[in-house]
């Protein structure tokens, strides 16, 4: 086995938040929507009685993930308010949020800045062929959308993550493309902290008929994947997705060094429950691998929060530093 330049992989201690499972769109392989109106909302005084039960259990990040209102519905300003609050909540409580709920106007994402250490939208794959598939009904996911997204952040200095979904139709040229185009984004702006490597991984909720993702073709792509990006983004994959171990152990070998956020479900993939962290362990150490905790910001992007949000920062920072961060109950 080849020696990786590195043998500390990442992971961040999180839990979702989920201000609506309510969505306009209708990707065919979603796992996690309802129609407009069937989920009732996130209110402020059940996430703080949700809040209050993780402080002094080690979770860090709490990710804000939302199904979407329509820009031009008259709900909209009612859903941001709520994922505004849903974050100042969090942080006013010591955690740090990082919001994913969709393509937002720009003026949405600098006022989301204020209260996020980092915010998030998968890509998923350019081609505009999939708007004819799997993306049919879904109009938030026309590309140039999304990408103007990671644009607007790199204007912003907003540090974001971003990633491919993997096997819903597009060819392996198209995933050059998507990546090529993070890479330029980020040789532009240098905002893009994280790429996810999802492997699409069927669920009983959707509707898209095709097979899962083959994990066996990740290591190769990973490695590829890090040839055309910048050395300074880094490569996640999902562990509950790769479950096989000697392939969760080819994807780092090949340059993946992040295992993304992990907490007590993934809704976004409910049918795969995350790894715990000692199995993960289990697998890791033998092959010289250390699970480390971190931040959802990373250290270089530290001075672009605002003074307020450096101070929270700054305090898990030096938490982690300590040895303090002890393992989340629920891992
Ligand atoms: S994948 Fe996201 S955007 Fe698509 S329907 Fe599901 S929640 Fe909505």
């Amino acid at each position: 086995m080849a020696s990786p330049v590195s043998r500390t992989v990442t992971y961040s201690p999180a839990y979702t938040l989920v201000p609506t499972y309510e969505c306009f769109n209708r990707c065919a392989y979603c796992n996690f929507r309802f129609d407009p109106g069937k989920s009732p909302w996130l209110t402020l005084p059940d996430a703080e009685i949700l809040l209050k039960s993780l402080q002094d259990k080690g979770i860090c990040e709490i990710l804000i993930l939302s199904g979407e209102v329509h820009p031009r519905s008259s709900r909209r300003q009612a859903w941001f308010q709520l994922i505004y609050d849903l974050c100042q909540l969090a942080l006013s409580m010591g955690f740090l949020p990082h919001t994913n709920v969709g393509p937002l106007s720009c003026e949405e994402m600098a006022k989301l800045k204020n209260v996020n250490v980092s915010m998030g939208l998968m890509l998923e794959q350019l081609t505009p062929k999939l708007l004819n598939t799997v993306h049919k009904h879904a109009p938030s996911k026309i590309p140039e959308y999304r990408l103007q997204q990671l644009e607007w952040a790199g204007e912003l200095a907003i540090p974001f993550t971003t990633g491919l979904l993997l096997g819903i139709g597009e060819s392996s040229g198209d995933r050059w493309e998507t990546l090529e185009a993070i890479s330029h984004i980020h040789q532009r702006y240098h905002n893009i902290q994280e790429v996810i490597l999802q492997p699409h991984s069927p669920g009983s909720q959707q509707t898209f008929d095709a097979p899962p993702f083959d994990p066996h073709q990740l290591p190769e792509l990973i490695a590829k994947a890090r040839q055309i990006l910048p050395s300074d983004i880094t490569i996640q994959i999902p562990p509950n997705l790769v479950k096989e171990p000697s392939w969760l152990l080819a994807c780092l070998d090949a340059g993946a060094r992040d295992l993304g956020g992990i907490g007590p479900i993934d809704e976004v993939n409910p049918d795969y429950p995350h790894p715990e962290y000692q199995k993960l362990q289990q697998i890791l150490s033998p092959a010289g691998w250390e699970l480390v905790a971190r931040l959802p910001v990373y250290p270089y992007f530290d001075g672009w929060l605002s003074k307020e949000l450096q101070r929270n920062v700054k305090e898990w920072r030096s938490a982690i530093g300590a040895s303090s961060l002890s393992v989340p109950n629920h891992l």
